[in-house]
């Protein structure tokens, strides 16, 4: 019997080659109809025998295109119509717009296959793609995805280009970046202060970077800064020119088996490493085997090693075992992505490897590591952004836009219960970065048509976020208390609605009693929460200041408690305290950790964020499995954690000269030791046995992984953040739940 279908399908169905494959199955099955892209993903039709539309459908579900992902598909049966043969129809333009816009993606093994061989077209062509991979995100304009929307609008195709492009048996059939070497995006190398060529320069930029020199690269989101990775003399001059000296530098490897003679890497962080995302990871270095320059990261025994993502990476490290890749940016500015913005690099670099083709979107690198087989994000943004993470069921929730906080920003998009998480924006303090924050904002509403009918902001008057939400005054606005967002953050991930004990170790946020908060333990829900414990709030003295200068929290510690004599030094920090000015009270528990480094003698000035507590941990025995004392004072509500024994008990150890290395890792017990305690404290008092972990003091893989450990080994259900970072990155989601959750409950 003959039948006609049509179908719609939602999700991740435009740049990821759905329409050649739906006409591959529907030809070998002898069906008839059509396909088409428009603005709610894919339409389609087939016609013919009802077995063989059956199993049209069966291939298309349990076979669709590698990166693809099917949200939602509706059909319908049809009367037939008669359809002669199969066609691939132009797309539709009008509509509002559904269809998720594909992150960039890895070069794939066929186009790896063809720019290495001598007799194809594509021998060398830096810019190689098909509809299996390619640049998406950072080239789309508009939607729906075609080659007019994107920034290769203005590359004319050749003919065998345009024969590849219009063949839907071809794997470029309609793969919008499509180009050659006769057609395409150009190379084309600067040599600082002198001149331009595009006569071999990418055999140029390699010879350089031989030579030690520091070379910068266009990339699919912006500029790299790339040297040498295995000379400790080039990784320090580009160190001294970026005014980096100590923050670890990523490393792009040629391949998995070059990577694995520099750095450990276990099975699941090696699916990281080759996922089509292509992250940074950050794996352990090889104590022998081959030698990476000693500078990469002085202050871990860690490597944020990735691969080769697009054909010039692999192209330009073809006889280089391993580069430095870094962000081509200065301190906190956003990553450049063009060339009238190289003037910033100009004296850092020798020389720029650069094209034309342009960078819509500008997009840094991802960086996670991967702990109990989980990723954890320290950054989301290349090949994740943007993803969509479904927060609540598709329902007629208003539009809403989360604008997170304001280090390590990413803002948020929501609709139909689909949270669009922007890409790393940056440190809006950095004019640039908020220029990019303002822009980006008005692109991703446009490409995603979202009209944002509510605002979530963080309480913290100051942020410039939270002054950005503020401009938006007819709008209905929900200020979302920082701690809070970081544990709806975590709720929104798992799906978690029943209150829930929120433990968010942080570094610091805006409180509602208008202090800092930031060592938290929360009964919370997606909509409200109630501040049931914290850590014993000590002065900040100097405020901000004394975030990048730990030796002023050692300092306010240790007075407090009695523990210091009073140097010369340390007078005027006693005096800002005595008097209350500029000191600020915080129950941090970030900077509790700086101020045990400090004391343990690791890190008096940072030049980089949480430096201090990074070396603490990575000094940690984690053979030790000592515990300091501590005490939770239960009396009044909300409790304290109270570790001022516990620096007694640490003076002491230091006085003795123990090893830095056992009292380091006997304080990362004690908080864990303190942690369990409080939860199960609070699981007597209410009942509850679920906790969520966030904040970015858990980027301490150390104290993660023993806080999951005490608390699983006592039956607590434990959650964590794995699709957004823990730290300020994932504020935005959290802020766009308890909006989502405030309007259901209609109390905004
Ligand atoms: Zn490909
Ligand atoms: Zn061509
Ligand atoms: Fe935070």
């Amino acid at each position: 019997m003959t039948t006609r279908v049509r179908a719609r399908i939602v999700g991740r169905v435009q740049g990821v080659g759905f329409r050649p494959t739906v006409y591959r199955y529907a030809t070998q099955l002898g069906l008839g109809g059509y396909v088409r892209n428009d603005t709610q993903g894919v339409t389609l039709e087939v016609e013919g025998d009802d077995t063989n539309v059956g199993a049209f459908f069966n291939h298309l579900t349990t076979e669709p295109p590698r990166q693809a992902v099917i949200a939602d598909m509706k059909t319908e049966v049809l009367r037939a119509k008669g359809y002669r043969g199969f066609q691939v129809v132009a797309s539709e333009p009008e509509g509002d717009v559904a269809v998720d816009v594909s992150p960039d993606l890895a070069t794939c093994d066929d186009c790896l296959q063809e720019i290495f061989d001598p007799q194809n077209r594509r021998y060398g062509y830096a810019f190689t793609n098909c509809t299996n991979c390619g640049p998406r995100f950072t080239i789309i304009r508009d939607l729906p995805y075609d080659r007019d929307t994107t920034s290769m609008t203005g590359f004319t195709m050749c003919e065998p280009c345009a024969r590849e492009y219009l063949d839907p048996r071809d794997r470029r059939f309609h793969a919008q970046p499509n180009a050659c070497e006769d057609c395409g995006p150009r190379l084309e190398l600067n040599i600082s202060g002198g001149s331009a060529t595009t006569d071999s320069p990418l055999a140029k930029a390699q010879e350089l970077l031989r030579r030690g020199r520091v070379v910068a690269i266009k990339s699919l989101g912006g500029y790299h800064l790339a040297c040498d990775a295995t000379s400790t003399e080039c990784v320090a001059r580009l160190r001294e020119r970026k005014q980096r000296p100590h923050k670890a530098l990523a490393v792009m490897f040629r391949d998995l088996p070059t990577l694995k003679r520099f750095c450990d890497v276990n099975e699941s962080e090696e699916a990281e490493l080759l996922s089509v995302a292509r992250p940074i990871v950050i794996v352990g270095r090889k104590r022998r085997g081959a030698k990476l320059a000693v500078n990469l990261s002085p202050d871990t025994n860690t490597i944020g090693a990735f691969l080769p993502y697009t054909p010039l990476h692999h192209l330009l490290l073809k006889d280089i075992d391993a580069l430095v890749m870094t962000s081509g940016n200065i301190t906190d500015d956003p990553i450049i992505s063009d060339e009238n913005e190289l003037g910033v690099l100009e004296s850092i670099v020798e020389a720029s490897l650069s094209h034309n083709r342009p960078i819509v979107h500008k997009c840094d690198d991802s960086v996670l590591r991967v702990i109990n087989g989980q990723r954890q994000f320290s950054r989301r943004a290349r090949g994740f952004a943007p993803n969509p993470i479904r927060i609540a069921p598709a329902s007629g929730a208003p539009h809403i836009l989360a604008v997170g906080g304001e280090l390590k920003n990413t803002f948020c998009l929501v609709r139909d219960g689909n949270a669009f998480l922007s890409q790393h924006i940056g440190d809006l303090k950095e004019y640039r970065a908020y220029e990019f924050f303002a822009t980006e904002i008005a692109a991703l509403q446009r490409l995603l048509r979202i009209v944002p009918e509510v605002l979530a902001y963080d309480l913290h008057p100051g942020y410039l976020s939270t002054k950005f939400a503020e401009k938006f005054t007819a709008l209905p606005r929900v200020g979302v208390q920082h701690h809070h967002a970081h544990i709806a953050s975590v709720m929104a991930e798992h799906d978690l609605h029943e209150p829930v004990i929120g433990v968010a170790l942080d570094g610091t946020g805006y409180g509602t009693d208008g202090t800092i908060w930031g060592g938290e333990f929360l009964v919370a829900d997606r909509c409200d929460f109630e501040r049931v414990a914290h850590f014993k709030p000590y002065p900040l003295p100097g405020g901000d200041k004394a975030i990048e200068e730990p030796w002023r929290m050692a300092a306010s510690v240790l007075l407090t408690e009695g523990l210091g004599e009073v140097t010369p030094k340390l007078r005027p920090i006693q005096q800002m305290i005595g008097a209350g000015v500029n000191s600020p009270s915080t129950s941090s528990a970030g900077r509790l950790f700086d101020a045990v480094a400090v004391i343990l003698g690791l890190c008096d000035v940072t030049t980089y964020e949480a430096q201090a507590a990074i070396r603490l941990e990575s000094i940690a025995d984690a053979r030790v499995r000592d515990v300091y004392p501590f005490q939770v004072q239960t009396r009044e509500q909300p409790w304290k954690l109270d570790f001022g024994v516990t620096l007694r008990a640490i003076r002491r150890d230091r006085r003795r000269a123990a090893a830095i290395s056992e009292i380091s890792a006997k304080f990362h017990n004690t908080i864990v030791a303190a942690v369990l305690q409080t939860c199960r404290f609070l699981r007597a008092q209410r009942g509850l046995h679920r906790v969520t972990l966030s904040g970015g003091v858990f980027h301490n893989e150390l104290l993660l992984r023993r806080t999951v450990e005490a608390l699983q080994s006592r039956r607590f259900e434990v959650f964590t953040n794995t699709a957004v970072p823990p730290n300020d990155g994932g504020l935005a989601l959290g802020q766009a739940a308890v909006a989502m959750e405030r309007i259901k409950r209609r109390c905004v």
